[in-house]
């Protein structure tokens, strides 16, 4: 943490302007790719949380009696501006992320996603209505708003996960706090510009910039109503426990160690392609990222035969050029990080088959490793049962089906898990006994579309359901039920008894 430079700083946005935190604490931004110092970001005070909520809070009302279809047409606005402004916000995620530029194109893609289903909020939130449910009696249902909504991201996704939330809150009627991530914040105020475009009224979207002091400050806020937190599952586990210990609705998802199980009948070129993607691609920093591959019964070696000179002619270089596969991770202390798993990884025994320490890339400046397999990984080494975020594959091999489903439901977490085989029946089998929330067959990242929704099982999600699709519109809303009856011939006189028809 340093003290302001002369570098660009990056601000909070409350009540429909930027203003700088009153706390004079600021924190680095780099370029992954050179090492350098490119901007820094206020570290937001309690006193601006405080303000940050207050906006949120005064916008409420007026927000949340505005008609649906008009909150709908905001969205499709803003569904124009991001189409309008997609190579701009590429370049911000690629520039301060470090991920490659159709990488973070697609990520983009996928967020713009959930703009879309929030584009049909007036379908989404229609209530019940059912007549005559006694006599002379109807009743009907409605979803609500919840009132203050805040959303806590990681640095990974800083585009499309603020996505996955903020466009279905703000459509259901809600206001909103978005904290992001204090190592790549500029996107976050993309969003509000963009927003403000689109005709949302100032308070309704707020950015609140820093670090867990912010955090916690939202977290106890009574005016805050819902937290949505994605990030590490430490920080979950707090966010989850101190948001509802004050009375709040939570969602707060973790991280992963997300399985390819690969049997011996699987097509091989398919699985090595998608392993390739789903386990290097944005350098691992994925919380889909396939990160343990096990492999059943003599299924190893004809993998690896199609799979080792993919991972030899991986490019990897800096983000803004499309080149690339592969860029660096985020930030130095994370690149040693998973550097010193490799390291660990050799200690247990796992055999290093390819090593990332090694790679030319190393030699340049920025935060680089390349791609890296550990072999006959086994289930107490902690490079297996750890999430290593970085460009670090361990492969384990098991005799039957069955060992690798036990294999896989041994694990702490539960976030995503494919399978390729030609078999239909133990691809069926494999998805309904599996103890994980995503689930793909013979696709490499199952990550859900926009329109079903995204969570986690075990310490991968703590809390209330998935982000987005109606799970979405779900944790946005309270349901309320009412039912009603008016004066007429059909009233009776006064009953002690439960009511029943
Ligand atoms: P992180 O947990 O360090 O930070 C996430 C957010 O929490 C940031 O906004 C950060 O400022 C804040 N924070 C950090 N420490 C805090 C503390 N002690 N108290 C309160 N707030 C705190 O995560 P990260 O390193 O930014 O992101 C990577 C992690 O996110 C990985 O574990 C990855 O698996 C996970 N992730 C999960 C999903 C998912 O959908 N399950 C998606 C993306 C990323």
């Amino acid at each position: 943490m340093n003290k302001k430079n002369s570098l660009r700083t990056v601000d909070n946005w409350i009540n429909g302007k930027i203003c700088s935190s009153t706390s004079d604490t600021h924190g680095p931004i780099f370029d992954s790719s050179t090492g350098q110092q490119i901007a820094s970001v206020g570290m937001s005070s309690e006193t601006d949380a405080a303000d940050a909520v207050s906006a949120a809070s005064a916008a409420f009302h007026a927000w949340s009696s505005t008609p649906a279809l008009k909150r709908a047409r905001v969205m499709f606005n803003l569904k124009s501006l991001i189409e309008r402004d997609r190579q701009e916000i590429a370049s911000i995620i690629t520039r301060e992320h470090g991920k490659v530029l159709h990488d973070a194109d697609g990520s983009i893609q996928r967020g713009l996603e959930v703009v879309e289903f929030a584009c049909g909020i007036p379908h989404l939130i229609k209530g019940d209505f059912s007549e005559q449910v006694g006599t002379g009696v109807d009743t009907y249902s409605m979803r609500q708003p919840m009132g203050v909504c805040v959303g806590i991201t990681p640095f990974n996704f800083p585009a499309m996960v603020p996505l996955w939330m903020f466009p279905i809150a703000i459509a259901c009627g809600n206001t909103f706090v978005l904290k992001p991530s204090e190592k790549d914040p500029s996107c976050a105020l993309k969003w509000a510009e963009l927003l403000k475009e689109a005709g949302l009224p100032d308070g309704v979207f707020n950015v609140l910039q820093g670090d867990h002091v912010a955090v916690n400050a939202l977290l106890n806020d009574e005016r805050v109503e819902a937290v949505s937190f994605v990030g590490s599952t430490p920080v979950a586990e707090h966010v989850y426990k101190a948001a509802a210990e004050n009375g709040k609705r939570v969602q707060a998802l973790g991280g992963a160690k997300n399985h390819m199980v690969v049997l011996p009948d699987a097509d091989m070129d398919q699985a090595a392609n998608a392993l390739i993607g789903a386990a290097y691609g944005s350098a691992g920093e994925r919380c889909m990222a396939i990160s343990a591959v096990v492999a059943v019964g003599d299924a190893a070696e004809p993998l690896l035969e199609k799979f080792l000179p993919k991972i030899n002619s991986l490019k990897i270089g800096p983000g803004t050029d499309n080149n690339n596969d592969m860029g660096p991770l985020i930030t130095s202390e994370h690149c040693e990080k998973v550097k010193s798993y490799i390291d660990l990884g050799e200690t247990e025994g796992a055999k290093v088959v390819v090593d990332g320490r090694d790679h030319e890339i190393t030699k340049s400046p920025g935060y680089f490793l390349g791609p890296t397999l550990l072999d006959h990984a086994t289930q107490d080494m902690r490079v297996y049962q750890e999430e290593i975020f970085g460009p670090v594959l361990t492969m384990s091999r098991v005799k039957t089906f069955n060992d690798a489903i036990n294999f896989v439901n041994a694990h702490q977490y539960g976030n995503g898990t494919t399978i390729f085989t030609r078999n239909g029946g133990a691809a069926r089998e494999f998805a309904s006994n599996i103890q994980v929330g995503m689930v793909g067959i013979n696709v490499p990242i199952p990550v859900p579309m926009a329109f079903h929704s995204f969570g986690g099982w075990k310490r991968s999600l703590f809390g209330g359901g998935g982000v987005y699709g109606m799970e979405g519109v779900r944790f946005y809303t309270r349901l309320k039920t009412v039912t009603s009856r008016w004066p007429g011939d059909t009233q009776s006189g006064a009953e002690f008894s439960m009511p029943t028809i």
